[in-house]
């Protein structure tokens, strides 16, 4: 944070770093591509990444806005569309050189009730349904106005997105989480189905986007409210952003082990496949200008697969899964959600799949290759017994060869009276050789960040609104997500919604 008398620095209009859109969504589809092909190790490697932190230079340029949004994902888009709608003269920035943030990455599903998809689905639901869940999911500890808010504009949201944007969703609405009404909208191919959608309608309404420009240091006058933000641009250049009113969209935290450690220590360590901006300097830079912070320890997670980014199908429920004990310790068929909090307490953070070869028979051409990739870097092994296989991976192999043994007597009477597993996925495990594979967690995102209200105004420690300061998306959903993930499609949902309010609340209080 600076203080400065801005009225000294001169405004000049450049253009000199925009960048064309149709040049970023191309390469964001390259991104998507590079993550899939990651392995564990890499994606170790990127979660070491520290946020950038270059000191700043001289001021090259001043330029002046109605409305500034800092960070190009699904919340950053959305807001500068909305404020651009509202006529507000809008730029966003954007630290890497294409929208490559989680939202680009994400599976696709938005949590909402009351949907015209529900309804052509024939399911019956309404927001006090929804609301009532947000409240057996920690919501009954944080502010009631907001979960009152998500449940009442998930559902218009989507039908935004739909019926306005033609955002392209599966017919099927599914169960998620812990709740019993499907609630679950899927985009046809991903989530970029819907980023696709709310940049171009950022293009129509006239958003400029600035690329390779990093948000560093808010500025504010001697009253204290923001007046200006301070980015560095890739070459090195600084550029001075005086705006109205400056919207925080930067995403979470979950590639800064600093701040992971401190904020969510009870996920220090795990790998994590979130976009490689997400490493916390906004949300930094706003505490630093006095916002409070809101956030409860939790994360978003799911189980890895050591050779392939994302849900692997080599992570199946029809196989036996054991810890490093050897010992069963889940229903291999429970929600992914639960056995993400599960595994991640555990001290080295993985759990092991043992496969029999009818299992590896069974799986697709595509599948086998990534399991062959899998056996030659060690991540698998193979053995004439499970405890040979199991040995090998440094397990305790008699006591996985117990389980197994029992497993089997499970399989073949027919019920699961340990972990209750669906009978059509307990499948004994006979046929030589047998196989152990390494799996593990990976975080989607961090819960914390600014505490907003329902204008998405950037609250202070005493509940007050920082003067001209809003925010949305993962950098402020400690506000509506304790630390429990709610259900699938409430991420993604939260970044387009709460985009949606505050770029069009920051446009009109810009435009008085
Ligand atoms: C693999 C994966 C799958 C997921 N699937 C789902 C799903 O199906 N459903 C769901 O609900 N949720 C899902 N999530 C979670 C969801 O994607 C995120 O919660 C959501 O997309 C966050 O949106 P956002 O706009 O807040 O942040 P992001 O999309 O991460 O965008 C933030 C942007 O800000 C930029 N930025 C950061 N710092 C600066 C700075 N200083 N200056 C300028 N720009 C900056 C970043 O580079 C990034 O582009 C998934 C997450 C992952 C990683």
């Amino acid at each position: 944070m600076k203080h400065v008398n801005t009225s000294v620095i001169p405004s000049q209009s450049t253009t000199d770093h925009e960048h064309h859109l149709d040049d970023a969504l191309s390469r964001r589809q390259f991104a998507g591509l590079l993550v899939g092909a990651f392995t564990f190790a890499t994606l170790g490697g990127l979660a070491a990444c520290s946020p950038r932190t270059a000191p700043l230079g001289e001021v090259v340029e001043t330029i002046d806005c109605d409305v500034l949004v800092l960070g190009g994902g699904g919340a950053g888009v959305t807001a500068a569309a909305k404020a651009a709608e509202a006529g507000a003269k809008t730029i966003l920035i954007e630290k890497e050189s294409w929208l490559v943030g989680s939202s680009s990455l994400a599976i696709g599903t938005l949590y909402g009730a009351g949907t015209k998809l529900q309804k052509a689905a024939g399911i019956e639901d309404d927001p006090e349904g929804l609301l009532e869940y947000f409240l057996t999911r920690g919501g009954d500890k944080l502010d009631g106005d907001m979960q009152r808010f998500c449940a009442e504009h998930f559902g218009e949201t989507i039908d935004w997105l739909y019926d306005e944007l033609k955002v392209p969703f599966t017919d099927v609405v599914s169960l998620k989480g812990k709740d019993t009404v499907p609630r679950g909208h899927n985009c046809l191919t991903n989530a970029n189905d819907a980023l696709t959608a709310v940049t171009a309608l950022a293009e129509k309404h006239g958003v400029t986007f600035h690329f390779s420009t990093a948000a560093q240091t808010l500025i504010l006058d001697d009253a204290g409210a923001v007046v200006a933000v301070l980015a560095r641009k890739d070459d090195g250049s600084q550029v001075h952003y005086n705006a109205k009113k400056t919207i925080i969209a930067t995403g979470g935290f979950c590639r800064n082990p600093t701040m992971i450690d401190e904020y969510c220590p009870d996920y220090s360590g795990v790998y994590t496949e979130v976009g490689t901006g997400c490493t916390g300097e906004g949300l930094q830079m706003g505490l630093d200008a006095g916002a409070a912070y809101e956030g409860h320890g939790g994360t978003n997670g799911i189980l890895a697969c050591p050779v392939e980014a994302g849900q692997s199908k080599l992570i199946s429920n029809k196989a036996l899964w054991v810890d490093r004990q050897g010992e069963r310790f889940v229903n291999e068929g429970g929600q992914t959600h639960d056995i993400y909090y599960t595994v991640a307490h555990f001290p080295q953070q993985d759990f092991y799949a043992i496969y029999d070869q009818a299992m590896v028979d069974a799986l697709s051409d595509e599948l086998q290759e990534k399991f062959a990739f899998g056996l030659e870097e060690g991540f698998f092994t193979q053995g004439q017994t499970v405890k040979e296989a199991a040995d090998k991976l440094g397990l305790d192999g008699a006591a996985a060869q117990k389980t197994l043994e029992a497993y089997n007597e499970l399989a073949q009477a027919g019920t699961d009276i340990q972990f209750k597993k669906k009978t059509e996925n307990l499948i004994a495990l006979t046929r030589a050789p047998y196989y152990a594979l390494t799996f593990g967690v990976c975080t989607h995102g961090s819960f914390g960040g600014f505490h907003v209200n329902t204008d998405f105004q950037v609250l202070d420690t005493t509940g007050t609104p920082l003067p001209n300061l809003y925010s949305a998306g993962e950098v402020c959903c400690g506000t509506f997500i304790y630390d429990d993930y709610p259900a699938g499609g409430c991420g993604l949902n939260w970044s387009y919604t709460s985009g949606r309010y505050a770029g069009t609340n920051a446009a009109q209080a810009a435009l008085g």
